[in-house]
């Protein structure tokens, strides 16, 4: 397994690859790898005959008020993550690498990102879309690999993949939880004793708002409260939004009548945790 820090190396290694007939997928990342990550990576190792994990904290999808300089970093931990999960080669490019002197070119996106996450993150997507399209340019993959916990994100890359003919395959990985339900996140970190207790609200309202559509609630406000005030109930959590989206256009709906994304985004104190669940399967459209 090999740490690669230029964009020419991963060129190289993956042109190789290409020349011998092999398949590359690739899982994009910010690092701090937990096992959340290790389970695309284990499908994408499954799936394909080289991984590649890029391992980089994008500046352009931070705003100027968020978590760039604290996002936690261990690229140490990370390669052995990786390594025991049996992927090829990490990509961990500094900034300058990514985006030099005079950088001016952005992939930005008008439908899907004026809702949810776009709303309180203005600027995030861009820098998603961006970064995402130079990982494709670089690595070539056959398969790249995304966590159906940043469901929005999932939504936005699949939708620009298709808009811009990429040619490969974009895979929905599902949510990867603690034993206590809280989904696994780098920003988990963050949490003190206490807020680590208080961030189970998110999970429990997944799962309430999951187990009323399980027993045929198709009111979406009526969900949507029952899970606003299970949070209210917690006084550490600060609601940014709690929403029912169509599931391909992440446009809010009234009534469960298609495929819908759940999604919420919850302060604990300082630190901002998303969850969601999905009211289909939607992996039997999406492979
Ligand atoms: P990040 O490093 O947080 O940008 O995440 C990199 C990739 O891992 C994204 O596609 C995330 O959706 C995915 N991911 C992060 N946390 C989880 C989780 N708990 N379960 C499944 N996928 C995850």
């Amino acid at each position: 397994m090999k740490i690669v820090k230029t964009i020419e190396e991963v060129r190289r290694q993956t042109a190789e690859w290409r020349k011998q007939g092999l398949t590359v997928g690739l899982v994009p990342t910010m690092g701090y790898l937990h096992e959340g990550h290790a389970s695309l990576i284990d499908r994408s190792v499954k799936e394909n005959d080289r991984t590649v994990v890029s391992d980089f904290v994008n500046p352009m999808q931070f705003g100027p008020h968020e978590d760039l300089q604290s996002y936690p970093r261990d690229i140490e931990h990370d390669a052995a993550l990786v390594q025991e999960h049996g992927a090829d080669l990490i990509f961990h490019p500094e900034p300058e690498e990514m985006y030099n002197e005079g950088f001016s070119s952005f992939v930005d996106m008008t439908v899907l990102t004026n809702e949810l996450c776009g709303l309180s993150r203005p600027v995030h997507f861009r820098g998603v879309c961006t970064v995402v399209t130079k990982l494709f340019n670089i690595v070539q993959p056959d398969n790249a690999y995304f966590g159906k916990k940043d469901a929005q994100q999932l939504a936005v890359i699949k939708h620009m993949a298709e808009d811009l003919n990429m040619n490969l395959n974009i895979i929905g990985c599902p949510i990867i939880r603690e034993s206590d339900g809280l989904a696994k996140s780098s920003r988990n970190t963050y949490l003190t004793p206490e807020e680590r207790k208080a961030a189970l609200v998110l999970s429990k309202s997944i799962f309430l708002g999951e187990q009323m559509v399980k027993e045929g609630e198709t009111d979406c406000s009526e969900i949507i409260a029952a899970m606003q005030k299970m949070i209210a109930d917690e006084p550490l959590a600060r609601i940014d939004y709690v929403k029912i989206v169509d599931c391909k256009t992440m446009q809010q709906i009234p009534v469960l009548n298609r495929p819908a994304l759940c999604a919420i985004a919850v302060y604990i104190g300082k630190t901002r945790l998303i969850d969601n669940f999905f009211t289909e399967d939607i992996d039997k459209e999406a492979e």
